[in-house]
């Protein structure tokens, strides 16, 4: 009942004529396969290139969402993006708690937390990532630890909000390292997002897509996605390219 969803997170990639090679290639691969009647597909480029994929997209089935935003409305936030703006561009979605900003950029729970309250409120889909590191894995903290960022992120929100949610799980440790959790560890942290979401009702759990991150690629795709809880994946490094971010979409 769920609708499988690929995302592609672009992270600090991308130049004009790059993206409008990748962007093309994959509208074309996507129309071919008429693969968005059965799957959604999303790319996330850096901010200043949303409006350039946008543009390009805007007559198909592929949208477009950022990669982060402000949590503040507009006014004097010097180099910040409103929840606002990103809407006035016609994003639909917003990735907010990505690992990389939560290590670099001090994402932290709170912050999470008001992110996601700001992009509901602007009306874009919030794709909020969880994920432990290596260590807290091998420490076996793993379900502590996406249960406390799962349920810090949602504490302040309506069930009405919560349904809009899209969930990401990504273990640190697999992120942009060529090393995949296994389709079991996947599951068995997505089959505890899914208690975790059914806590809040059980329609809420029958509905919010978890997503997989995590060195995905085209031949690993398929096993991930054939498990129970998993609705499809947020691609990093391969959604830069055409030929395996659409295989990934064909996997979905
Ligand atoms: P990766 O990144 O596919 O390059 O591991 C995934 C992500 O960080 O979203």
């Amino acid at each position: 009942m769920r609708r499988a969803l690929v995302a592609g997170n672009w992270k600090m990639n991308g130049r004009v004529a790059q993206n409008d090679e990748l962007v093309t290639t994959v509208l074309a691969g996507l129309e071919q396969q008429a693969l968005t009647e059965r799957v959604d597909v999303m790319v996330f480029p850096p901010s200043i290139y949303i409006t350039q994929v946008e543009a390009a997209v805007r007559e198909s089935d592929l949208s477009v969402g950022a990669q982060n935003l402000c949590e503040f409305g507009d006014g004097a936030y010097t180099g910040e993006l409103s929840a606002g703006m990103l809407a006035d561009v016609g994003c639909s979605a917003v990735l907010i708690g990505h690992s990389e900003r939560r290590a670099m950029f001090g994402d932290r729970e709170q912050r999470v937390a008001a992110k996601v309250k700001a992009a509901l409120s602007a009306g874009l889909t919030p794709v909020l990532c969880l994920g432990e590191s290596l260590e807290q894995r091998d420490a076996g903290e793993t379900l502590a630890v996406v249960s406390g960022q799962f349920r810090s992120a949602v504490a302040g929100l309506e069930l009405s909000e919560i349904v809009q949610l899209v969930l990401a799980y990504e273990p640190v440790w697999a992120i942009g390292t060529g090393r995949t959790a296994t389709p079991e560890q996947a599951q068995e942290v997505h089959a505890h997002l899914r208690v975790l979401l059914a806590e809040q009702g059980q329609n809420v759990a029958d509905v919010v897509r978890v997503l997989y991150g995590g060195s995905v690629n085209a031949d690993n795709a398929a096993a991930l996605f054939a498990q129970q809880d998993i609705d499809g994946g947020l691609i990093g490094g391969a959604s830069l390219k055409a030929k395996d971010f659409l295989a990934i979409c064909h996997a979905a």
